[in-house]
């Protein structure tokens, strides 16, 4: 979140933070998981992500909030909401530039991932089924 009094370098990122929204998700496992998260990525402005630290699953709404400056400040800093005083400078990312999240921009990149997670889980599941026949 940006501030004229924070940690300072809120207008060297554009205040990123302040433009979007994100929302955790479930870790799809089924059909209807998947079709969830297609349709999600089928809208403008919308991503979808896995967090590389903590391995959640996020859907990330891109649009500014409207508090925000033309210069990435923030107008209503002292009275701005609860989850933008909960955020921590030292998180900022910014200065995260090796992030090594999973990101799908598109529905091609979901179907992707998720034909990879099939092929892997039957690969899985032949190879103990070839263990239990010995
Ligand atoms: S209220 Fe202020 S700090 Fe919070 S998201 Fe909006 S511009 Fe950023």
């Amino acid at each position: 979140m940006s501030s004229k009094k924070g940690h300072g370098d809120c207008t060297r990122c554009g205040a990123r933070c302040c433009r979007y929204i994100v929302v955790e998700i479930e870790k799809p496992r089924t059909k209807i998981d998947r079709e969830e998260i297609r349709w999600f990525l089928a809208h403008k402005n919308v991503l979808v992500y896995v967090d590389d630290d903590d391995k959640t699953w996020n859907v990330q709404f891109t649009t500014p909030c409207e508090h925000l400056d033309g210069e990435g400040r923030c107008r209503i800093y002292p009275g701005r909401y609860e989850i933008c005083r909960d955020h921590d400078p030292a998180t900022c990312e910014a200065s995260d530039s090796e992030s090594g999240d999973t990101i799908f921009f598109t529905t091609a990149d979901f179907d992707r991932w998720w034909r990879n997670q099939q092929a892997r889980r039957r690969r899985k599941r032949g190879a103990e089924a070839r263990g239990k026949k010995r």
